[in-house]
């Protein structure tokens, strides 16, 4: 294995759901949900394969219908005109990612992204050569702080200018934001643009949980800041959205010079995924006001009986205002490392989470991380109930 890849031999994802599996436990660590996604859905793949025989090699850059689809979705819920050339559909967001950052940097390149990250951007920053750059979030950081009771995570204004250079070539931000549950105000996205133009750097957003956000917060695209598109690369995917996180089934759209850097790189890392799911998602893409506003109030449930059990249970917990994760210091219970925590707690109580720190991209970040550790709140309302119970045991 090359000295690069060194440090990315196995995932926490890995890991715990192994852990999770043999012990039974109930698995709240890695992010997938326990129920499939809308019936149409799943109908229409499952013609698509075997009805109307949409087996075989599509165009590379994805199938129009899904291309059409996105630009549609961007149209309908951000007002952004997007033309469906300019949109690229990758096997997952995962891809989206690598293939951007690999299109975009290399050795000498810096990419600024915050920590805690999603565990792929060091990997994929790491495959292009560039050196990673992190700003810190810090939990219940008072500068930017939202109104809600619990403490959140922010970053500091002077912290993010700092990490910029002549060497940035790429800002990565990730909104709503895995694994803290926070959601990047105009404010800050504004402050974040304005130091990409300053440095002539590219933004590429992460958005997969943009259609999870919680307590009327808005999810606020990149792209829709003045001046921002032409040098925004917006990327997101159908597994959250629609609860199918096996399908892999991605894009990302932006300036056709920058998508076009992606897609040199994608056609030949899988030239092309998925074909009969892209039409399938393409029509779910067009549900209706009322599916979108229905994975909001689940997941709104979800989150409040989670939060609650775990507070109940002990810990502190803090505000989770997007995705399906909730983020909490073990420390009232006895436990300063988060680590050693999510490897116990499936003997402990028979249920597991994931380790914060291990999406650290710094010493001192994983240092300040160790008492966190993150839940899913993505399952069954009665199986988020029988967790709580469990964990209701730790004290
Ligand atoms: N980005 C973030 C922030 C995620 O949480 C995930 C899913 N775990 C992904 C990207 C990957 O998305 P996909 O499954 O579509 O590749
Ligand atoms: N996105 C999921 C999470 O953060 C996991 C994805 C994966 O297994 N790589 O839990």
């Amino acid at each position: 294995l090359v000295e690069r890849m060194r440090p990315f031999t196995s995932t926490i994802f890995t890991e715990i759901s192994r852990l999770a599996v043999e012990t039974g436990a109930i698995n709240l660590g890695q992010g997938f949900p326990d129920t499939d996604g809308p019936a149409s859905l799943l109908a229409d793949a499952a013609r698509n394969i075997t009805d109307a025989g949409r087996n075989q090699y599509p165009p590379g850059p994805g199938m129009i219908e899904l291309r059409e689809a996105v630009a549609a979705h961007r149209k309908r819920f951000y007002d952004l005109d997007v033309d469906p050339a300019d949109v690229l559909v990758t096997v997952g967001a995962t891809e989206a990612i690598a293939s951007t950052l690999l299109g975009l940097c290399t050795a000498g390149d810096e990419v600024v992204t915050f920590e805690p990250y999603y565990d792929s951007y060091a990997a994929s920053v790491a495959l292009s050569g560039a050196t990673l750059r992190t700003v810190r979030l810090h939990p219940g950081s008072f500068r930017m702080r939202s109104s809600h009771d619990a403490p959140d995570f922010a970053f500091d204004p002077d912290e993010l200018r700092a990490a910029f250079s002549s060497r940035t070539k790429v800002v990565l931000v990730n909104t709503p934001h895995n694994p803290t549950g926070a959601v990047f105000s105009r404010e800050q996205l504004t402050l974040i643009g304005e130091l990409a133009a300053e440095f002539d750097a590219v933004v590429v957003t992460d958005e997969v949980y943009e259609h999870m956000t919680f307590d009327g917060t808005p999810h606020v695209p990149m792209a829709t800041l003045p001046g921002m598109a032409e040098r925004t690369l917006t990327i997101s995917s159908a597994g959250k959205t629609f609860s199918v996180t096996g399908w892999k089934v991605g894009w990302v759209h932006g300036p056709p010079e920058l998508v076009g850097a992606a897609r040199t790189v994608k056609q030949f890392l899988t030239f092309h995924g998925g074909a009969p799911l892209q039409p399938a998602v393409a029509n779910a893409l067009a549900l209706d006001d009322a599916f979108y506003a229905g994975v909001i109030s689940d997941l709104s449930r979800k989150r409040d009986l989670l939060s609650d059990g775990l507070r109940a249970a002990g810990f502190d917990v803090f505000a989770t205002h997007g995705t399906y994760f909730v983020v909490v210091d073990a420390r009232p219970l006895g436990f300063d490392d988060g680590f050693d925590l999510a490897y116990r707690l499936p003997e402990l109580c028979g249920v597991a989470a994931v380790p914060v720190s291990v999406f650290a991209g710094t010493p001192e970040g994983a240092e300040a991380m160790r008492p966190l550790v993150r839940f899913a709140f993505c399952k069954r309302d009665e199986v988020l109930t029988e967790a709580v119970e469990r964990l209701s045991g730790l004290r």
